[in-house]
C-alpha cells in the first residue's frame, strides 16, 4: 500500500461520507470494512430522517427521568441494564453533568450548527450526483399528546436555533390536515409541529449510492477486512494491521462507530462513546390504504414512523445495554404496538409476521456531540459519536473532517467537535 493513501476504518455512514469527501477534495482513499457489505450496522435500517429540527442531545431532564424509570421495565422506550452500569459509571456522570440547563442548551446549539450544515451538504451531494434512495423532501412532523411538552419543544427549538428553524405549530385539526392518516387518533393529540425543511430516505440505499460514487471515482473499498490494530511509532501512525496484511498509510480515519472505542483502547486512548441500542421494524405497505405520506416523530416515546417508498418503518427504543445484538421479541411487540397506537387502520392491513426486525447501536457521546479531528497520535483522526443523528450529521461531519485534514478553511467552527477535547 502506498504511503500517499488515507485509510478509513469502517464502512458505515461516517466512513463512507469521509471517503467520499476526501476523494472529492483530491485525496487517495481506501476504506476497510469488516462485514461483507457496507452499512450493515447502525447505518442499515435506521429511522431514515435528516432532522436538524431534532438536534437536542438525549440528556434533557425528561429523558433522564425516562431512562431511570425504565430500569427493570421491558415496555419502556428507554432502558438501562443494571449489569452494564459499572462500565457506564464515569461516562454516565458526564452524561448527567451535561444535562444542566446551560450545557444542554449550548450542546444543542452546536449540534444544530453541524446538523444544518450537514443537511446542506447532503442535498448538494444528492443533486450533483442524481442520487436516489427512497428520499422525500416533504418535511417531518412531531406529534404531542401533552400540551406542555409541545410548548417546551417549541421553546427549546427556538432557543437553540435562534428561531432559524422553519416550524409550523399545529392544533389537532392542523395535524390531520398535514397527515390525514392520523385522523383516528386526533382526539388524543395536543398538537404537532411541522418541520418543512427536514428530509427522509433510506440510509442504507444512500450508503450504497456513496459506495458506488467512491468506487467509480477512483476510491477503493475492501469489504471482509477487519482491522486488528493501528500501528504507532514515536506517537505517529505507522500503518495498520488487518486480519490478512499490514498496510502503510498517509493518514488513518477511524470511523468504526460503536466499535471505535475498543480499537483506540489498544493505543491507551479513551474514547467516551457508548453504544445505545435501538430497534426498527419495516413492513411492506405497497397497495395498502391509509398509508401516511409524512414521517412523524412521537417526542414522548422517541418513536419514529417513516414511509419509505412502498414500506413503512417504525423505529425506537434506547437501551444502554452494551453491544448485545439479540433481537428481543418484546421490543418488536413494543414497536408494533406503537404503530397500532398511531395508525390503527394501516396496522390492521399488515401481515405482521413478515415485518423485518432489526437492531443497531448508536455511537453516543455524553454531550451529544461527535468527535471529529486528529487525536494525540499524529496522523490518526476520528469521526465518531454522532449518536441518534448519525445520518443527519454524516455529510457535514465528513466535510468538516476533510477540511481539517487538508488544512482548508472550514465552513463552520470545528472547535466544539474536535477530537482532542478528549483524545
Ligand atoms: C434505531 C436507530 C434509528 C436511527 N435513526 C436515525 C435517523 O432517523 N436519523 C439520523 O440522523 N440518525 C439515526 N440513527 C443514528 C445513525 O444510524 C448512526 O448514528 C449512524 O449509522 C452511525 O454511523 P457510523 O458510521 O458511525 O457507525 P456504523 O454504521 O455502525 O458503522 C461502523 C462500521 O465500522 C465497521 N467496523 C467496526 N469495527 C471494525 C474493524 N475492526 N475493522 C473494520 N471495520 C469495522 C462496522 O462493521 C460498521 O460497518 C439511528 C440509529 C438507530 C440505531
Amino acid at each position: 500500500m502506498d504511503k500517499d493513501t488515507t485509510v478509513i476504518i469502517g464502512g458505515g455512514l461516517q466512513g463512507l461520507a469521509t471517503a467520499y469527501c476526501l476523494l472529492h477534495k483530491g485525496e487517495k482513499v481506501l476504506l476497510l470494512e469488516r462485514n461483507e457489505d457496507v452499512a450493515r450496522e447502525a447505518s442499515f435500517a435506521n429511522a431514515g430522517m435528516i432532522t436538524p429540527s431534532h438536534s437536542t442531545p438525549w440528556n434533557s431532564f425528561s429523558d433522564i427521568v425516562q431512562i431511570f424509570s425504565g430500569i427493570g421495565r421491558k415496555d419502556s422506550p428507554m432502558l438501562l441494564n443494571l449489569r452494564y452500569l459499572p462500565s457506564m459509571f464515569f461516562w454516565g456522570l458526564r452524561f448527567l453533568r451535561n444535562s444542566s440547563k446551560s450545557r444542554f442548551l449550548r450542546n444543542s446549539q452546536h449540534s444544530y450548527q453541524l446538523a444544518k450544515y450537514s443537511k446542506q451538504i447532503t442535498k448538494e451531494t444528492r443533486l450533483k450526483n442524481g442520487l436516489s434512495y427512497d428520499d422525500a423532501q416533504n418535511g417531518t412532523m412531531k406529534i404531542f399528546r401533552d400540551k406542555s411538552k409541545l410548548d417546551q419543544s417549541i421553546e427549546i427549538t427556538k432557543k437553540y436555533s435562534d428561531s432559524s428553524i422553519d416550524m409550523k405549530i399545529l392544533d389537532q385539526k392542523g395535524v390531520v390536515e398535514v397527515e390525514p392518516a392520523l385522523a383516528d387518533i386526533s382526539d388524543h393529540l395536543a398538537g404537532g409541529i411541522l418541520y418543512p425543511e427536514d428530509e427522509i430516505g433510506d440510509a442504507y440505499k444512500f450508503c450504497k449510492e456513496l459506495e458506488n460514487l467512491i468506487r467509480t471515482q477512483g476510491g477503493r473499498i475492501h469489504v471482509n477486512t477487519e482491522i486488528k490494530k493501528i500501528l504507532v511509532y514515536k506517537n505517529s501512525i505507522n500503518g495498520l494491521l488487518t486480519d490478512r496484511v499490514e498496510i502503510r498509510a498517509k493518514a488513518i480515519v477511524l470511523a468504526a462507530g460503536s466499535w471505535s472505542r475498543e480499537i483506540l483502547k489498544q493505543l491507551k486512548l479513551n474514547l467516551p462513546v457508548r453504544p445505545v441500542k435501538g430497534y426498527s421494524l419495516t413492513h411492506q405497505s405497497g397497495g395498502l390504504k391509509n398509508c401516511p405520506e409524512i414521517a412523524i416523530l412521537d417526542e414522548s416515546t422517541h418513536t419514529a414512523i417513516t414511509p419509505l417508498g412502498k414500506r413503512i418503518r417504525v423505529t425506537g427504543v434506547a437501551e444502554f445495554t452494551g453491544l448485545d445484538d439479540d433481537i428481543h421479541i418484546d421490543r418488536v411487540d413494543y414497536l408494533n404496538n406503537m404503530l397500532l397506537s398511531v395508525y390503527p387502520k394501516l396496522y390492521s392491513q399488515l401481515t405482521l409476521a413478515e415485518g423485518k426486525a432489526w437492531c443497531g447501536f448508536r455511537p453516543m457521546s455524553y454531550d451529544g456531540l461527535p468527535y471529529i479531528g486528529e487525536t494525540k497520535i499524529k496522523g490518526l483522526y476520528v469521526n465518531v459519536g454522532q449518536g441518534h443523528l448519525g445520518w443527519t450529521k454524516a455529510m457535514g461531519s465528513a466535510s468538516l473532517l476533510s477540511d481539517i485534514m487538508l488544512g482548508n478553511k472550514t465552513a463552520i467552527n470545528p472547535k466544539p467537535y474536535l477530537a482532542n477535547r478528549s483524545l
